[in-house]
Formats: C-alpha cells, sequence, structure tokens
C-alpha cells in the first residue's frame, strides 16, 4: 500500500546508473566496424581474468555453452559418467547430455551443494566415473578444500559450474582453482548480468584456454583450418564492451551490497518456521540468491503473504533435474540413492529478493513481513 513492489531484480534501477556508460560502449563498438570476435572481447577478457584471479578467461556466448565448452575441451567422451547436483538450472544436465556425457545425480548438503560425503562413498565404488560438475549454487562457493582432495584422490576432471558465483573465493582461494575450468554465466539477472545472453569460461591452463577458443568458433584453430567440430558460440563486441566498461567495474560494489543485505537478513528474520541457507565456513560467498527454508508450514503460503505485501520471491527449484519429463523420456542418466535433501529443498525453498538496488527500508519491510508470517 503505497509502497512500489520489491522485485526480485530490478532492472530499471540499474539502467539508470549504467545507461551512459552502456550507451558509450555502444558508440565505440559501432564505431570500430567490428562486431564478433574483436578487441572488445579480448580486452574483456583480460580484465575478467584479472578480476577473477584466474590466468585465462574465454568469452562465450552463455553459460550452458561454456559447460558443453568445458567437457568437451577435458576429453569427455560419449557415455562417459559425470558425477552432478539434481538441483540446480537445468542447464548443468543439459550441458553434460549436450557434451554426450551420462549425468550421474547423487544427493545435496545443507548447503543445497553437490553433498562431497556422498560424492566421495560414490566415486569409490564407481571408478569409471572422472568427470564431475558441481554448482556453487546460490553464490555460496562449495568447500573447495574438500572438492581438492577429491579431484586428487580420483583423478578428476572438475568443471565448477560458477554461473551464479562470480567472484566468489574459499578460505581466499577464487572459483576455479580447483576445478580445471570454472563456466559463468551473464544471463541479466545473475551478480555480472549483460543486457542478454553471454558467458564465460575460466582456468589456470593455456592449453585448455586455446581449446575453449577453438570450440566457441566452429572448432577453428586457425582461419579456415577446423581441427575439431566446434560450436558456434562466440561473444558478440556489443555484450563484451557493455560488460567491461558498464558492468564489470560494479561488480565488487555490487557484490559488497548483496553481502549487506545478506548480513540484514540474517540479523532480521527471527521466525522458528523457517531456516536460512549458509555458505559453508570459510566461504566467502558472493550471495546471487537469499534462500530460506521453510521447515514448518507450507512454502507456498509465504510465497503468497509476501505477494500480498508487494514483496516478489522465487523458488529454486521446485523440481529436481532428474525428475523432469525430458530427463525421463530421452536421457540416459544415474540416480544415486534417494536424494531426500534434496527433494526436501526442492519443497521447502524460497528465495528472498537480494539484488543491490533494494534499500535498507525495503530490507526491513521484507524482514517485517516474513516475520509476521503465521503459517497461512
Ligand atoms: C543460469 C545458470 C546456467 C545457465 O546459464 P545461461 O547463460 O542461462 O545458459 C547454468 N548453471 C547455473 C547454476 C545457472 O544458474
Amino acid at each position: 500500500m503505497g509502497f512500489e513492489p520489491v522485485l526480485m531484480n530490478d532492472f530499471k534501477r540499474q539502467w539508470t546508473e549504467i545507461a551512459s556508460d552502456c550507451l558509450d560502449a555502444v558508440n565505440n563498438v559501432g564505431a570500430s566496424g567490428w562486431y564478433v570476435l574483436g578487441s572488445q572481447v579480448s580486452s574483456f577478457e583480460t580484465d575478467l581474468a584479472v578480476q577473477s584471479n584466474v590466468k585465462f578467461s574465454v568469452g562465450c556466448a552463455n553459460g550452458l555453452d561454456a559447460i558443453e565448452i568445458a567437457l568437451r575441451a577435458l576429453g569427455l567422451q560419449a557415455g562417459d559418467k559425470v558425477l552432478t547436483t539434481p538441483l540446480s538450472a537445468f542447464a548443468t544436465t543439459l550441458a553434460i547430455l549436450r557434451a554426450g556425457g551420462v549425468p550421474v545425480f547423487c544427493d545435496v548438503d545443507a548447503h543445497g551443494h553437490l553433498d562431497l560425503d556422498e560424492a566421495e562413498a560414490i566415486l569409490g565404488q564407481h571408478k569409471d566415473i572422472r568427470y564431475m560438475v558441481p554448482v556453487h549454487l546460490f553464490g555460496h562457493p562449495l568447500d573447495l578444500t574438500r572438492l581438492e582432495k577429491l579431484r586428487d584422490l580420483y583423478d578428476l576432471k572438475i568443471v565448477e559450474d560458477a554461473a551464479q558465483a562470480v567472484g566468489a573465493s574459499f578460505g581466499g582461494r577464487p572459483i576455479g582453482s580447483v576445478g580445471q575450468a570454472a563456466t559463468l554465466s551473464f544471463y541479466p539477472t545473475k551478480n555480472l548480468g549483460a543486457l542478454g545472453d553471454a558467458g564465460a569460461l575460466l582456468t589456470n591452463d593455456e592449453h585448455l584456454s586455446a581449446q575453449f577458443r577453438t570450440l566457441r568458433d566452429y572448432g577453428q584453430s586457425a582461419k579456415y583450418v577446423h581441427s575439431q567440430l566446434g560450436m558456434n558460440s562466440r561473444l558478440d563486441e556489443l555484450h563484451a564492451a557493455i560488460l567491461k566498461r558498464a558492468m564489470l567495474p560494479r561488480l565488487s560494489a555490487w557484490i559488497e551490497r548483496r553481502r549487506e543485505i545478506a548480513a540484514r537478513y540474517i540479523a532480521g528474520i527471527q521466525s522458528t518456521a523457517m531456516t536460512v541457507i549458509l555458505p559453508p565456513a570459510g566461504a566467502q560467498s558472493v550471495w546471487h540468491l537469499f534462500g530460506l527454508r521453510v521447515v514448518d508450514g507450507n512454502r507456498d503460503l509465504l510465497a503468497a503473504h509476501l505477494h500480498k505485501s508487494g514483496i516478489q520471491s522465487g523458488v529454486h527449484y521446485p523440481h529436481l533435474i532428474p525428475h523432469q519429463e525430458a530427463m525421463k523420456t530421452s536421457a540416459k542418466m544415474q540416480v544415486e540413492g534417494r536424494m531426500q535433501n534434496a527433494a526436501d529443498f526442492a519443497a521447502q525453498e524460497l528465495s528472498l529478493p537480494i539484488h543491490p538496488y533494494l534499500s535498507d527500508v525495503e530490507v526491513d519491510r521484507v524482514i517485517e513481513t516474513v516475520n509476521n508470517w503465521r503459517g497461512q
């Protein structure tokens, strides 16, 4: 009443801040007369690698392609098994399937991450699993120390799906430093969003970065020389220019604001009907999403209660990937165990707005509305 709605993402507020930098970027690209894979892309890649604390970054068309490119560059062959999580954007699994892999699903832990204890048990039993795609869900990085131990113990090729976690680190180590590759999405809602679709790969391995460049561009290793059957997953100069000039320089401040909002929610939310989904100890989360688990009551009723007060919310994710129709009818997969934690997450999770353009007054309004919920 009398309030503006509180949105999950507020692109109009963002535009008032970034408009002039975006228009400058468009002007520069237009005046250059070069639109695909040029100096804007390479200069964005350089900045992204520096800011991400990795040696190489390669732009591509989206986060889905980035995962497929990474798996193919790591030598995945048709039928190879890939350990992954049932609780993620469908794209995580779709990329594995498109690369020819067979997803092996295991349960998640209290943070919503692929459970590394279960993963270890599965890897011990199934020595034919050599690939893994964990997801830094909600912007919370997985425990990289434990991931590294698993990598070394089982000689794993790991692609960290960091679509939600650009800028995150664990114990001071950046994402992408344990996996041979990490993948990013610049879908507009992500912490670093483009004005459309875009993505990137991160790696410390120079040979792999060259493979990524070849695969994103029809498998060309030199002009008109096709060493592999690649894809068209090039990054536009326009998107690279906008990301470099308007978005990347603001990323640290945006992450800082997300962390402030998360801290305010954590201090303010008092309801015994729910728990906050926290990052693992030692993680420097970038809080892409602020997730609750409604443990007493119905998550959908809390969403409706918020909606009545003009507050948007989201569910990440309502259906487990292996239960999706497309999987049942057309995909080879392996499901390990009952995935009970993942099923509970899917039934209980609700995400509150945490975009960086929220005011403290709005965050407090969300907190008050959540605390006032009486279960109906
Ligand atoms: C958004 C997302 C993707 C896919 O990225 P697109 O750029 O939309 O293709 C993959 N994995 C996760 C975890 C995501 O959140």
